[in-house]
């Protein structure tokens, strides 16, 4: 049988008509090749950030079940357009919607896990010879039969699904720009791309803020043994491949170094000193599905002294945080105070666990630029360093330098890239 190849456009791939003709090109090409092609698409341009504006005209906090009615709009105009492309070029197409495709998520709004993809009606659709287009980011809930979205940049996660369930040969990520580079080449202009990557590093540039691909999409590409590649939608040149195993002829010291401007630190003081206090806390965070990032707890010095914990969060995620933290003050803090304007910067690399002093570097380069650490974290391959958000550009890019990553593929030695 034919092999299947799932195709995902981001959302400047899709953007005006155009490329969405150009996007029905591609996929028509690969179909020609002798594939069976699924392509999963996200909303067009920055269609998901309008509805979210909208809903916030008409209400302070939208209820999540209608705005995830609203939000999988989106995706599902991109699919029925590209659908209707696709019929002009002498193929049969089909969209279908995140429910209609089979993908079962739990019951969390606007954050949804998939839990189940029956794909038989994809299946099906492939076996009558039609390319079939399945609307990115949404599902159905098991239970409740609600609409959901699987939170921001959650197509790339419906492909992965999707390739995982249809047994795929390979889960394509069309984007904007050529691949996985070694850091956001908007900032750094000669960060180079790279042709591989592991699973592992690309789950921790994806956990800090790597923007190519949703963290979810490769949790469930490893836990899925599914083959991701990152590429353009504009060119037809190979991009980043993600591994189980990273190349070890490849290996450097550092792989890349990302950054997210998205950041909020909370900070508790008067914490008690007793099992169970830090508990309460993150029970309460996790209970209204706050993500928390890095976590700060001091040891208190004096006898019977009290703790301070500091956490880090989205910046979204700030005041529904607070909003939950509330209710324990008093009992599990005394205070909490908020930081909105921060940022991270980390480096990611596979090499790192076998060479000391990589921690010194960071934070000598650091300190020479005069950003100040706030707070630090670690695993065994990834610093990452909290700063203030107006100083993560500059970071970045003294880090790039510092640890020499950019190199011959470097964007600024290509083509400029047009879009
Ligand atoms: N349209 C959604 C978003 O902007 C999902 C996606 O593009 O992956 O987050
Ligand atoms: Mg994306």
């Amino acid at each position: 049988m034919e092999p299947v190849i799932v195709m995902k456009f981001g959302g400047t791939s899709v953007a005006d008509a155009q490329r969405i003709k150009h996007a029905a090109r591609r996929i028509v090409e690969t179909r020609e090749r002798g594939n069976r092609v699924v392509a999963v698409l996200s909303a067009r341009g920055t269609t998901t950030d309008e509805l979210i504006a909208m809903a916030e005209e008409v209400s302070a906090v939208p209820d999540p079940r209608e705005m995830d009615m609203l939000l999988s709009t989106g995706e599902r105009i991109s699919c029925a357009l590209c659908a209707m492309a696709i019929h002009d070029l002498g193929h049969r197409a089909i969209s279908l919607t995140g429910s209609q495709a089979g993908i079962v998520t739990d019951e969390s709004h606007t954050k949804a896990r998939i839990i189940d993809v029956r794909a038989d009606r994809i299946t099906r659709a492939l076996d009558e010879d039609r390319i079939v287009l399945v609307a990115g980011f949404q599902g159905v809930s098991s239970t409740a039969r609600n609409v959901t979205t699987l939170g921001r940049g959650g197509s790339d996660t419906t492909a992965v699904a999707v390739a995982a369930a249809l047994g795929a040969e390979v889960c394509e990520i069309y984007t904007d720009v050529r691949g996985v580079y070694t850091a956001d080449p908007r900032i750094v202009p000669d960060a180079r791309k790279l042709p591989s990557i592991s699973f592992e590093e690309m789950l921790e540039m994806a956990a800090s803020g790597a923007g190519v691909l949703q963290l979810r999409s490769v949790e469930y590409a490893r836990n899925h043994g599914v083959q991701i590649h990152c590429r353009s939608s504009f060119e037809d040149t190979a991009g980043t491949v993600v591994l189980a195993e990273g190349d070890p002829m490849e290996q450097p010291l550092i792989t890349a170094v990302t950054h997210s401007v998205a950041e909020a630190r909370l900070t508790l003081v008067g914490v008690p000193d007793e099992p169970g206090a830090a508990a309460r806390i993150f029970q309460a965070l996790a209970q209204v599905n706050v993500n928390v990032d890095m976590i700060v707890q001091n040891e208190p010095a004096s006898a019977g002294g009290r703790a301070e914990i500091s956490f880090t969060v989205p910046r979204e995620d700030l005041r529904t945080a607070s909003a939950a933290l509330e209710p324990l003050a008093g009992e599990s803090f005394t205070e909490m105070s908020r930081s909105e304007e921060m940022g991270k910067v980390s480096i990611v690399g596979a090499g790192m666990r076998s060479h000391p002093g990589v921690a010194a570097k960071v934070f000598t380069v650091l300190a020479e630029e005069g950003v100040n650490i706030e707070m630090i974290a670690t695993s065994p391959i990834k610093i990452s360093c909290v700063i203030a958000r107006d100083r993560v550009e500059r970071a970045v890019q003294a880090l790039h330098g510092a640890f020499e990553l950019s190199g011959p593929d470097s964007i600024s030695e290509e083509q400029p890239f047009t879009a």
